[in-house]
């Protein structure tokens, strides 16, 4: 159910509180080394802003010149996550989140996924880490039914993927405390566009190997910061989602770290991960530079009601652009996940 004025309403005196003393405190020091490579020579990548909720603030991704590590600079710190991921995985924006999961796009990505660790294993024990509301393990379910699915997450999502039924067991927390309590436990561990929001991917590496057992599996699906419509479409790219994405680790990196943590990479590979959703978001984050906004607690007021109808006559005129947009996704999606232009990369790498 759509949130009422009145809850927005209620909302938005703790949000202008929270906003009063500017954004400047939701930022951590700027670093002056890669987190990857710790080399010293960095370049900013982009200046962007938040395009899907339209919270205040700024945002710069750094990139290393050593390493081609890619990084949010300067980070949110704990205050800023907070702000930032509040009201849209729970809260106000539950529903909308939840719903981008479901649905037979979602599905068969995810069941792509699936199959393509099956080569290498059929596991009993599998633990999805970044969990959200369960959509993946309810999905992998279906082509797996004897396999046992659990999930980790940070928020309540997690809870109620298992009271829903998704997931057997909720741990709810940061897998980088939680990994010991699981050691050797899981044959399977997959992390679906979840490193990118973490603060330390290396942390979850091995954390995600503590979880596994000997010859167990790690499934790994992230960004490509090296895809060639990244840099076509700068900071319009939906992947460089600003500002939950911490880090964008260049596929060359992530195996090299695997490898250096004791697991040995059986697949890597751009094709079969590419989310065909790049063309269909430029647009509308493009269209959000001009609409009126939405009656959001972080708008200082609520809009009138002629910005109100403004806004909703501006998105049905530009629906048949948006149309046109998702069309060109996936008419262009079979070339472009073949080639430099795919969005995102897989790897599946053993714990030995
Ligand atoms: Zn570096």
């Amino acid at each position: 159910m759509a949130a009422t004025s009145e809850q927005i309403a209620k909302l938005r005196t703790a949000y202008q509180a929270e906003l009063a003393g500017g954004t400047d405190r939701f930022f951590l020091p700027r670093r002056t080394g890669c987190p990857w490579c710790l080399g010293p020579d960095l370049r900013v990548k982009l200046r962007t802003v938040d395009h899907v909720q339209r919270k205040p603030g700024r945002f710069v991704l750094d990139e290393c010149l050593s390493c081609g590590h890619v990084f949010q600079n300067p980070r949110l710190s704990q205050e800023g996550l907070d702000f930032y991921y509040r009201d849209f995985y729970d809260g106000l924006g539950a529903e909308t989140t939840a719903r981008m999961f479901e649905g037979r796009g979602s599905e068969k990505r995810f069941q792509r996924s699936v199959r393509a660790l099956l080569p290498y294993t059929r596991p009993r024990r599998w633990l999805d880490v970044g969990t959200a509301h369960g959509h993946f393990p309810a999905s992998a379910g279906k082509l797996l039914p004897r396999t046992r699915f659990d999930g980790l997450d940070m928020g309540e999502s997690v809870l109620l993927a298992r009271r829903q039924g998704r997931i057997t067991e909720a741990h709810q927390g940061q897998l980088t405390d939680l990994a010991e309590g699981m050691a050797g436990r899981y044959d399977a561990v997959s992390m679906f566009h979840y490193l990118e929001h973490t603060l330390d991917p290396h942390s979850e590496l091995a954390a995600a190997r503590t979880a596994l057992d000997h010859g167990g599996h790690l499934l790994i699906e992230v960004p490509d910061p090296e895809s060639l419509t990244g840099r076509l479409l700068g900071n319009l790219w939906m992947p460089w989602f600003q500002p939950q994405h911490l880090n964008f680790i260049p596929l060359s990196n992530l195996c090299d770290r695997l490898t250096g943590l004791g697991f040995t990479v059986v697949a890597a590979e751009r094709t079969d991960a590419h989310i065909p959703v790049d063309l269909v978001c430029a647009v509308w984050f493009l269209l959000g530079r001009v609409l009126p906004p939405d009656d959001v607690p972080w708008a200082a007021t609520r809009p009138t009601r002629a910005a109100h109808a403004a806004r909703w006559a501006l998105v049905w005129a530009a629906a048949p652009f948006l149309l046109a947009a998702y069309g060109a996704d996936l008419l262009l999606d079979p070339l472009l996940r073949r080639s430099r232009f795919s969005n995102a990369y897989r790897v599946i790498a053993r714990r030995d």
